[in-house]
């Protein structure tokens, strides 16, 4: 009884039901980082994307695969096979080895992931850990598709049908490639194992059947996805600017792969279904690590917001659509957040005033569309909300009208709130927001250089109250003007509950 799924491909820039390979079971993959930089928040919208995608598949009853890489090695400055890697240079410039670098970033890509509540991928995958499959693969490919420069090993893309199918570009003039490598037989053939130039020795670098050197970063993402999941496997994510090289690449690898692997369709493209998230803009165009400020998640949170604040921003709008980010309208999810957590925390008193029952540990963990389904006071009060949900996620992820549908639920007020409680855990299942655990006052402003503490803020405002209780005006305006001048606006009677902001 649970709504079909439909998924924008992008291959057939067509919204499709999605048919599991395998029934009852979902695999993903999606492109990971390259970890010779801290990630923008324009990178983890393409992971919160992909979050919603698997807590979707989940929620409605797939058991869930899905499989993130980790780019530390063989992405190039530039996404045609011109420029050096990206890990290489980092190393250099921060005087660093390619390892420390990748555990650096690696690591604090890991952070923003857990503090978007993105969930954990069954696996993520290390491409360095790959390179003796990413050999066998080509190897494999290579009588068939290749051909061998002095710069490395090359797949022609005239060897495939369809080649450029996903992208928008015109692939046969070779729009935006840079053609950068001599003897290339196309301009969009690009190369699957760069050779170490003569002389030169890189701080990574394997042996292979073309010599010393390394994989290409198309190469990886077919390799890694191809083991894990097995071709064909059900979806593959990335940002749109993914669908121009990146995965063109990849689909005509794995269309050689399945080719010469017997399994029989050449135009396998290793997934099914391949979808793409718009980008996060800034006003002055596409965002970027190096031109203005670099927008970290890190940057977000020491001005003093939550950094679910963020993750409502990305899901108020359709992965589809562009995003253009303002500190403005960051504020404005932070609002929408909090008046949803206030709305729960009215639910959570009001049950508790009724002394009811104990309806378990209040957590989102575990609800999926068949339990909420057998719960009958949920679905006796709110069927149609629950089913609302089913039909916004169902319609390729529409994120925006499920949580319009949520304010409904909260706004139902002559509904039982164990039942309001329970229809916020199952939806809060996808959502992630974790509207049951936050605070009202986990979701403060508090700028990490605010010279004044919050208990400090709070001791002054319980004296003030006193004040104001003895109708001692003066020294409650006394303590307003001394908050004021440590940068804290004392908010009397504010309709969003706010007591206070710095
Ligand atoms: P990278 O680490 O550069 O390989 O990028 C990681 C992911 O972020 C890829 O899926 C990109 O397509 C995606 N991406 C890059 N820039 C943006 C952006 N401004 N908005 C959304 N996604 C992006
Ligand atoms: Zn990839």
């Amino acid at each position: 009884m649970t709504a079909p799924l439909r998924l924008f491909n992008s291959l057939t820039r067509e919204l499709e039901t999605f048919h599991p390979v395998h029934p009852g079971e979902a695999r993903v993959y999606s492109c990971g980082p390259t970890v010779y930089n801290y990630p923008h928040i324009g990178n983890m919208r393409a992971y919160v994307f992909a979050d919603i995608l698997g807590r979707t598949l989940s929620w409605k009853g797939y058991k869930l695969t899905h499989v993130i890489n980790i780019t530390d090695v063989g992405h190039l400055t530039d996404d045609a096979d011109a420029g050096e890697d990206k890990l290489e240079k980092a190393a250099a410039a921060q005087k660093q080895s390619i390892w420390d670098i990748r555990d650096h970033y690696m690591e604090a890509y890991l952070a923003d992931v857990a503090a978007l509540n993105i969930r954990p991928p069954a696996q993520w995958s290390i491409a360095t850990e790959y390179v003796p499959a990413m050999i066998a693969f080509a190897e494999k490919i290579a009588p068939e598709h290749c051909y061998e420069l002095d710069s490395g090993l090359y797949f022609d893309v005239s060897t495939v049908d369809d080649y450029g199918k996903l992208a928008r570009a015109n692939t046969d003039e070779g729009e935006g490639r840079i053609e950068a490598v001599e003897g290339k037989r196309h301009p969009a053939d690009f190369a699957i194992w760069r050779k170490t130039p003569p002389g030169e020795t890189r701080q990574m670098e394997w042996d292979s059947p073309w010599g010393k050197g390394a994989p290409g970063w198309h190469l990886e993402c077919s390799v890694m996805s191809g083991r894990l999941l097995e071709f064909p496997f059900d979806i593959h994510t990335g940002g749109i600017d993914h669908r121009e090289i990146h995965h063109p690449n990849e689909i005509a690898q794995n269309q050689a792969f399945c080719h010469t692997d017997g399994l029989g369709d050449p135009a396998n493209s290793g997934a099914r279904i391949w979808m793409h998230n718009n980008f996060l803009v800034e006003r002055s165009g596409k965002m970027s690590k190096s031109a203005g400020e670099f927008l970290r998640l890190q940057l977000l949170i020491d001005k003093g917001y939550h950094p679910l604040a963020y993750r409502m921003m990305c899901l108020q709008a359709h992965y589809r659509s562009e995003l253009e980010f303002s500190w403005e309208g960051l504020g404005a999810a932070l609002t929408r957040l909090k008046r949803l957590v206030m709305a729960v925390e009215t639910l959570k008193a009001r049950h508790a005033e009724l002394g009811s029952a104990s309806i378990g540990p209040l957590s989102a963990e575990g609800w999926t569309l068949k339990r909420v389904q057998g719960d009958e006071e949920v679905m006796a009060n709110f069927r149609s909300n629950i089913e609302g949900v089913d039909e916004a996620l169902s319609d390729d992820l529409n994120t925006a009208v499920a949580l319009v549908t949520l304010d409904f639920i909260l706004a139902a007020k002559k509904s039982p709130p164990s039942a309001g409680l329970k229809a916020v855990a199952a939806i809060d299942a996808v959502l992630g927001l974790n509207l049951l655990s936050l605070k009202r006052s986990d979701l403060r402003l508090r700028p990490k250089d605010a010279t004044v503490s919050e208990p400090e803020i709070e001791d002054a405002l319980t004296r003030r109250k006193a004040a104001r209780a003895e109708k001692d005006f003066a020294t409650s305006d006394a303590i307003r003007d001394e908050l004021a001048a440590q940068g804290v606006e004392v908010m009397d009677g504010d309709p969003l509950g706010w007591e206070w902001r710095l």
